[in-house]
């Protein structure tokens, strides 16, 4: 039998790119050097679709008003749209409820929230939250900033040569003092995907809340929080093919409702007097300002436009675009691969022997071909690899084989001008 051809490949996962793509306003750009847009750089942020833009464009011509406060139409249908947002990430994680979803710039403030919220108010000297050696710094300064505060310690948890989680570690990692764990889902520097729902167990066992940073996994395979048993789930909708500046946070109930608000001001309060202030319900209590009204319905529209393709089918299709990376990849000598996790996203970190990260980046740029080079703001992993900056190719549903083909023809290339 014949060894699969690429086209073969791209069928197999039985995704329709070309049809995606179409979606894609941006890729149809050439780049300034007239060159076909590689797009390999979607863990940083992702493209948006016309359905995306268009629903933002929408509200701003047919339903703009500031929501929550307007008894006129307009605010009423904004509200009303704000709402179904929520509704709509609520599916999307299969949270129990609408009060479990609160809205935030991005992942790293719904981080903030829960270390400046749960943590001051649970947390005392001595007590400690575990992390993992592969965490964004998203997921590490909070809790620094935490323990420089209120003298909390952090137990970091090691990773191995192939960027999983050291899981022995991991397990006698917990003693009477543990309070939290902070672990990412998937790691945006190699690609590794966590076994979250073990590190939920084992956790639990232990009677200690997990908080879950989802940011690369929520964009790329089906999440369910009650599964998963998260206490808390983060994510960004800017990776998920949303707008930028919206996000979310998952909390329990149970959780959330004890939690003091994170920031003060209109939309959170019950009532107010120069003597004294109660606060709303949650998640209200958690949204004090005016938020990203039309990029947090527009993120509904990036919600609605994932679902409504085969999630499963685009998993298998990034996965396949990571196999076939991976092996062309491999067969040049000079490329080193870091994180070679056999559960691992669609995401490629390497270093050229020779050249440097930034150069690499530099020179696949002339080729129209956009990756990232440098320590994508996980310095720790790039201590523990012993090296300053990567170059990462990470996938997204609008990738295809010719994506990769071109990414190793650009190898070439930098090869080529550093020989
Ligand atoms: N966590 C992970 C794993 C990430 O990849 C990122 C974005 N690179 C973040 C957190 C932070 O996301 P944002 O900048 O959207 O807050």
């Amino acid at each position: 039998m014949n060894a699969p051809t690429r086209t073969d490949l791209a069928r197999g996962t039985g995704v329709d790119v070309d049809r995606i793509r179409a979606d894609f306003p941006i890729l149809a750009r050439p780049t300034s050097a007239g060159k076909r847009l590689v797009f390999l750089d979607t863990a940083a942020s992702a493209q948006k679709p016309r359905q995306v833009i268009e629903a933002e464009a929408r509200v701003y011509e047919t339903e703009y008003a500031n929501i929550h406060r307007g008894v006129y139409e307009l605010s009423q249908k904004a509200t009303a749209a704000y709402d179904k947002a929520r509704s709509k990430v609520r599916a999307l994680l299969n949270a129990a409820s609408d009060r479990e979803i609160v809205f935030v710039r991005n992942g790293t403030e719904a981080i903030n929230l829960v270390a400046a919220s749960w943590g001051r108010k649970n947390l005392k000297e001595g007590d400690q939250v575990i992390l993992s050696e592969m965490e964004h710094h998203a997921n590490i300064v909070p809790w620094q900033m935490l323990r420089d505060a209120i003298g909390i310690e952090l137990v970091v948890i090691p990773i191995t040569d192939t960027g999983e989680l050291a899981w022995e570690a991991y397990e006698q990692a917990f003693t009477a003092r543990t309070r939290l764990v902070a672990m990412t889902h998937v790691s945006n520097a190699l690609g590794t995907i966590v076994p979250i729902r073990e590190v939920t167990r084992v956790a639990h066992e232990h009677g200690v809340p997990v908080l879950v940073d989802g940011c690369q996994a929520v964009p790329h395979m089906p999440v369910d929080v009650q599964e998963i048993d998260a206490d808390f789930y983060v994510f960004s909708g800017h990776k998920i093919y949303g707008p930028t500046g919206v996000g979310a946070l998952y909390a329990r109930e149970s959780i959330l409702k004890d939690m003091p608000p994170y920031q003060g001001g209109g939309d959170m309060i019950a009532s107010v007097t120069f003597a004294r202030t109660t606060y709303a319900d949650i998640p209200q209590r958690f949204e004090a300002g005016t938020p990203n009204i039309a990029g947090t319905i527009a993120l509904g529209a990036a919600i609605d436009y994932v679902t409504g393709l085969d999630r499963q089918a685009l998993l298998r299709h990034e996965l396949a675009l990571r196999d076939y990376a991976t092996e062309r990849l491999s067969e040049i000598n000079a490329v080193r691969i870091y994180g070679t996790a056999p559960e691992k996203a669609g995401v490629i970190s390497f270093t050229i022997e020779g050249v440097h990260p930034h150069d690499v980046g530099t020179i696949l740029d002339f080729e129209g071909i956009a990756v990232r080079a440098g320590h994508h703001c996980t310095q720790p992993v790039m201590d523990r690899f012993g090296i300053p900056a990567t170059t990462r190719a990470s996938f997204g549903i609008y990738n295809d084989f010719d994506d990769v083909d071109d990414l190793i023809r650009g190898i070439a290339r930098v090869q080529e001008i550093f020989a």
